[in-house]
């Protein structure tokens, strides 16, 4: 069993801490689980369900097989939609992927269900990481938004809950708060108040990547507050037409995910799933507040982590080196828009790079879905593949990835 306790607040140094204790038999992890922010934004974590703390248990439940046991309140309509339909889809989609049976489908466990509403959270967030996503929501949302007043964005969040990595954990604190200032300074360009959560939800997880958790982990930042919003709006990572159940990759399911973990409080939203990233950047890219501030960068996660061994030492916003600057750059390229760009991706190395990278997205276009749509995106715009050198780099990459692989299975059989 995953008991979650009482939640509790407290405000030290500054800051406003929501909190619970955890204990996890199975695993024997028995540790408080924590949100914090400022003083000012502390009145709006809610206290009096414990939602938040059940959303990081979900897949820790599926995994371990264990049910959870909820000892304060939490809301009926999470609590249906759990017991109805999320643990069943998630138990049968472990089940395809590890072939372990479960003797009974994993349950939640409350006697004290909530389904009043509160009076004054009317606020509608979105995230500010300043990335494609991130963009292509405040566009939509925000500057052109007059039919749909009620998902206008009144407020623009960061949140620490795994995106900036967990590995170092102090590392990515520390990538956090630089991080703040920048998003920070851009809310206060548009006029929009800005909120930040810190956790340390993301040490729930030492063993997945964060694409296995993120939604339910942000999920639950926004669930914190529930006095505050009234709709989160999170930018989808592929479009609609992707949606598959698939445990290694929670972006692909979100379309039916998101709205179950919504309370009777606040309405959690899978923005723009009706586009695909290319979409998205061609969506964005014509706007000189997106070639001012673009940021799709990892060089700041790549500084704060001792164990890298790259670090960007140039000036530019974009390193123009790390694996999301080279996906948002040959974009651009295939849209014909990487001149607006100059300014903030570093272009020195890109030319030499090019090549590789786009022989890398023809190799994984059917493994990866990123991939896969920059390769639609390169046919749908007539894009020119120069195919002797590219048909060289295929083999010499998908060789590479051969061998690695082949690595992979006898470390794991020989257990070194
Ligand atoms: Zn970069």
């Amino acid at each position: 069993m995953i008991k979650i306790g009482h939640p509790q607040i407290e405000t030290k140094e500054g800051k406003t801490y929501l909190k619970a204790f955890i204990n996890n038999d199975a695993e024997n992890v028995n540790e408080w689980l924590w949100f914090a922010t400022d003083e000012a934004y502390g009145k709006y974590f809610c206290q009096e369900t414990s939602d938040a703390f059940v959303l990081p248990m979900i897949l820790r439940a599926v995994k371990t097989h264990q049910d959870v046991y909820v000892e304060s309140a939490m809301s009926e309509r999470l609590f249906h939609n759990l017991n109805e339909s999320v643990f069943y889809a998630m138990c049968k989609t472990n089940e395809k992927k590890t072939g372990e049976k479960y003797k009974n489908i994993v349950k939640i466990h409350c006697d004290n269900l909530i389904s009043k509403r509160y009076e004054n959270n009317n606020s509608v967030g979105t995230g500010c990481s300043l990335g494609v996503d991130s963009f292509a929501v405040i566009k939509r949302y925000f500057f052109n938004n007059e039919s749909l007043p009620s998902y206008k964005i009144t407020h623009l969040t960061l949140f620490n809950a795994g995106a900036f990595g967990s590995k170092e954990k102090e590392g990515a604190r520390k990538s956090f708060f630089n991080e703040i200032e920048r998003s920070k300074k851009f809310a206060d360009k548009l006029g929009l108040p800005f909120v930040w959560v810190d956790s340390n939800i993301r040490s729930f997880f030492p063993e997945f990547s964060f694409d296995w958790s993120h939604t339910y982990l942000n999920m639950s930042v926004v669930l914190s507050m529930q006095k505050l919003w009234r709709k989160y709006l999170y930018a989808s990572g592929y479009s609609v037409d992707h949606l598959e159940f698939d445990i290694d990759d929670c972006a692909k399911y979100e379309p039916y995910l998101i709205p179950m973990l919504s309370t009777e409080n606040t309405e959690l939203i899978s923005a723009n799933m009706n586009m695909r990233r290319s979409d998205k950047v061609d969506f964005i890219s014509d706007d000189k507040m997106v070639q001012e501030n673009l940021y799709v960068c990892l060089k700041e996660q790549i500084r704060n982590n001792p164990n890298s061994k790259y670090v960007y030492k140039g000036n530019y916003l974009n390193c123009g080196q790390c694996k999301k600057c080279h996906r948002t750059m040959l974009q651009l390229d295939i849209l014909g828009k990487e001149d607006l760009y100059r300014n903030i991706f570093d272009y020195v190395k890109w030319p030499k790079e090019k090549e590789e990278y786009i022989a890398e997205v023809v190799v994984g276009k059917d493994k990866d879905l990123m991939y896969h749509d920059l390769y639609e995106s390169m046919l749908e715009h007539g894009y020119p593949l120069p195919l002797f050198k590219l048909k060289l780099l295929y083999y010499k990459i998908h060789i590479s990835w051969k061998i690695r692989s082949v690595w992979r299975r006898m470390k794991k059989a020989l257990h070194f």
